[in-house]
């Protein structure tokens, strides 16, 4: 199967040369990795190769500009693509990463996001579909960074920008929560799981709809990858995880945020 059939149909050839955006494919099957990157070339991106876990790491450690985007395979010779993405956000890499997931497996989603990835796309892809997320996910880390930068709004109207939580601030646009004088980075996924929440306070929340919302899978996905995210942000938001008072648990339903601004 082609999944680079029909790659150059489109007005969004138009953009070529346009993106000077550096991109790692990480990818140990040789003829979708030079394909895609003939085609990403094509669009105007700088392409470097890793053909496993292990030399994507050192690529990104090497690199003399950081990467702007990673396009990471789950299934690699060595180490997979969910340790290579645990790897970079544990070492405080919050690159954009979109994995590479096998079609039927579900599960690789949700241990792709457990890992840190922040959008997947399962193989075998349309090369259309596969660009469109490669820009969808640059711009919202162009605007994530443009946000840092004093007196620039927001451009994404309408959303919460921004939610105060005792002491914390968290900062849905800019990928971070603020505690004071620290920093705790959010990966997009943790931020729009958070956002979800935060935006139905004080209902209870189904790990369902939490997936299918926020994550889009509409399988048979086992729900309780959703638990370790939430052990996650319990982690950056509560005083005391074990007791939370923020993300409370919804015995036999899910999850329920309250902000205790009313108490
Ligand atoms: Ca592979």
């Amino acid at each position: 199967m082609n999944p680079f059939a029909g790659q150059f149909a489109g007005p969004e050839r138009a953009d070529a040369g346009k993106n000077t955006r550096r991109l790692l494919v990480v990818e140990d099957e040789n003829h979708i990795a030079v394909g895609l990157r003939f085609n990403l070339e094509a669009e105007g991106y700088i392409v470097t190769l890793a053909e496993d876990g292990e030399s994507a790491l050192r690529s990104c450690e090497r690199a003399r500009e950081p990467f702007d985007l990673i396009v990471l395979d789950v299934m690699l010779p060595g180490i997979s693509g969910f340790e290579v993405a645990e790897t970079l956000r544990a070492a405080g890499n919050y690159v954009p990463v979109l994995m590479l997931t096998a079609r039927g497996r579900p599960e690789d989603v949700v241990n792709g996001f457990a890992a840190g990835a922040d959008d997947y796309l399962a193989k075998p892809f349309e090369l259309a579909v596969l660009l469109a997320r490669i820009q969808a996910l640059l711009r919202r880390t162009f605007w994530a960074r443009q946000a840092e930068k004093p007196g620039k709004a927001s451009p994404l109207n309408g959303l919460p920008v921004c939610f105060e939580l005792g002491e914390k601030v968290i900062l849905f646009d800019d990928l971070k929560i603020l505690d004071g004088e620290r920093e705790v980075p959010l990966t997009l996924m943790e931020s729009n799981l958070l956002k979800y929440l935060i935006e139905h306070e004080g209902r209870a929340v189904s790990r369902k709809s939490l997936l299918e919302d926020v994550w889009g899978l509409h399988e048979d996905t086992d729900t309780r990858a959703i638990d370790n995210f939430i052990v996650r942000l319990r982690r950056y938001l509560e005083t005391d995880p074990q007791n939370p008072k923020h993300l409370l648990t919804v015995r036999g339903v899910g999850y329920r945020f309250e902000s205790g601004a009313g108490e």
